[in-house]
């Protein structure tokens, strides 16, 4: 199998060609800095992430740009609102945005640019649509896309273009679901709506030069920033679903008609994330942010929670709404302690073969002491080469088929089934433990929920303690029940909790 794609633009899953082998340019709709992002907001780029690290864990090298939308109706609006400058608001919240990011290991894009520095380059384009046709200037100053000149339009978002008579004008970035018309490239300045945001462009029109003062419109500035950074041609653009119409289908406008060569090859979509099966809003009560979250989960650690989204995210198909309830979290987190347990266990578990290997300086006679070395620390059986391989090649398989993510993740917990059971009969070898943790540091580079620090066990248990657990242990061989449930009690409120395995008895911090 190779690389596997839906192409929503022409919604067939097809074999991943890149433009060229050595650059894939990828592009992603960045943050609409507003506000703090909503856990909605965060699946689209957990489900981008996903994306990029597979490609690179597959071998491709990428390229990787997000733009920022700082110049937008609800940024120039709520920063109005603010009483703060719209670059001190924007600053605030992409900051916050970015931060958000890094907490759930979502990879930052090799270059992110926000909009309001690429007003140069929304204004030469605006320049060459209006000398080609494809854009008009209304009185007022501003410039409109005309659909109509765009034969090509409404191909990606799939609409039906029969009999549209393309008479209706759009002012808004967003606006309703298949609604088809033309929409601003430029705005033309309105102090009511404007304040004391106003950018400028200059634009020659029948031998005139004329300023235009106002701001860009949305669409026009992933183009341009599609363009300044990559060229007429990339490999994959994402978004939220929700971006597909109108905005990439206007991107698409705006880019072909400028540059008359195919702009994206992929276009891929991540579908909306839901809560409780009901649409995201502040009305309804059901609208969080990562902070929320965490608020919510107060005596749970922020690292532990974050890894469990993502987890969330991981497990579902990016093609697929994501259901987010509380319910799911809390079984992510516990899945994610189990994860946990399994590093925790394999880490103890070299360690005690490192401490058997020096036990066996007492061994006299030398070719015993040779052997028990090799085929505790040397040997890699052929039966266990044999399952690594087979483990790798479904993961990559998965991967393969279009992300699916969620396949990938049921092969590493039949890979934490294997280690369990086989550390629990002292089935591996050092140099197996060794290979199975590299495996799964490989894997984590797309996945990035595995916490590797768990192989050291670094927890220094007291003495007190200790000595309770060994007197727990002695109530149990003397029979006496009452005393081995006293102690797990004691042990308990001292913090520490018993974990009875097949080889004996343990405390751990909780
Ligand atoms: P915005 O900040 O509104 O520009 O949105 C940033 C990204 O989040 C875009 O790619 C949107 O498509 C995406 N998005 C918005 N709402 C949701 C949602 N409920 N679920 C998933 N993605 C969303
Ligand atoms: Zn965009």
């Amino acid at each position: 199998m190779s690389l596997h794609i839906y192409n929503a633009l022409t919604r067939e899953l097809e074999r991943f060609k890149p433009l060229k082998q050595d650059e894939v340019k990828v592009y992603y709709c960045g943050p609409t800095p507003y506000n703090y992002a909503h856990i909605g907001n965060l699946r689209a780029y957990l489900f981008e992430d996903f994306v990029i690290r597979t490609l690179r864990f597959l071998g491709y090298k990428t390229r990787t740009v997000m733009n920022i939308t700082d110049i937008d109706d609800k940024t120039i609006r709520d920063s109005q609102k603010s009483g703060k400058s719209l670059k001190e608001f924007t600053e605030f919240y992409s900051k916050e945005f970015l931060s958000d990011l890094t907490k759930l290991h979502i990879n930052h894009a090799d270059t992110i640019s926000p909009i309001s520095e690429l007003i140069p380059d929304m204004g030469k384009m605006i320049q060459w649509l209006l000398d080609k046709g494809y854009a008009y200037m209304s009185e007022d100053g501003s410039v409109y896309y005309s659909v109509a000149k765009f034969k090509k339009y409404g191909k990606l978002a799939n609409l039906n273009m029969t009999g549209m008579i393309s008479s209706v004008r759009i002012d808004n970035d967003e606006y309703e679901k298949d609604q088809v018309a033309d929409f601003a490239l430029w705005k033309a300045y309105d102090k009511k709506t404007d304040g004391e945001n106003a950018w400028e462009i200059e634009i020659k029109t029948g031998g005139e030069t004329k300023i235009l003062k106002g701001r860009p419109g949305w669409h026009i500035e992933c183009s341009a920033c599609n363009m300044k950074f990559f060229g007429p041609q990339i490999d994959i653009h994402m978004g939220g679903i929700d971006n597909l119409f109108p905005h990439h289908q206007n991107e698409v406008a705006q880019t072909e008609a400028y540059t008359g060569k195919q702009f994206s090859q992929y276009w891929m979509h991540g579908w909306h994330l839901l809560v409780d099966n009901k649409k995201m809003a502040k009305s309804a009560g059901n609208f969080y942010t990562l902070r929320d979250i965490f608020e919510k989960n107060k005596d749970i650690s922020e690292v532990i929670i974050a890894r469990a989204f993502r987890l969330m995210a991981l497990q579902n198909q990016y093609r697929e709404n994501f259901n987010f309830t509380f319910d799911r979290l809390g079984a992510a987190i516990n899945t994610i302690k189990w994860l946990d347990e399994m590093m925790k266990r394999l880490g103890r578990y070299q360690d005690s073969l490192i401490w058997d290997l020096t036990g066996t300086e007492w061994l006299e006679d030398l070719r015993e002491r040779t052997a028990k070395w090799r085929l505790k620390f040397h040997e890699i059986s052929r039966e266990f080469r044999d399952n690594q391989q087979a483990f790798m090649q479904e993961f990559v398989e998965k991967l393969e088929d279009d992300f699916d993510t969620l396949g990938a993740m049921t092969i590493i917990f039949e890979y934490q089934t294997y280690i369990n059971s086989a550390v629990d009969d002292e089935a591996f070898t050092l140099e197996e433990c060794k290979s199975l943790i590299d495996l799964l540091k490989t894997w984590n580079e797309v996945i990035a929920i595995l916490d590797f620090d768990l192989l050291k066990s670094n927890e220094v248990i007291p003495n007190e303690i200790l000595a309770l657990l060994a007197e727990r242990n002695e109530a149990k061989l003397q029979k006496n029940y009452a005393e081995w449930d006293r102690i797990r009690n004691e042990l308990d409120i001292l913090g520490y909790k018993i974990i009875d395995e097949k080889n004996g008895s343990r405390v751990e911090k909780k």
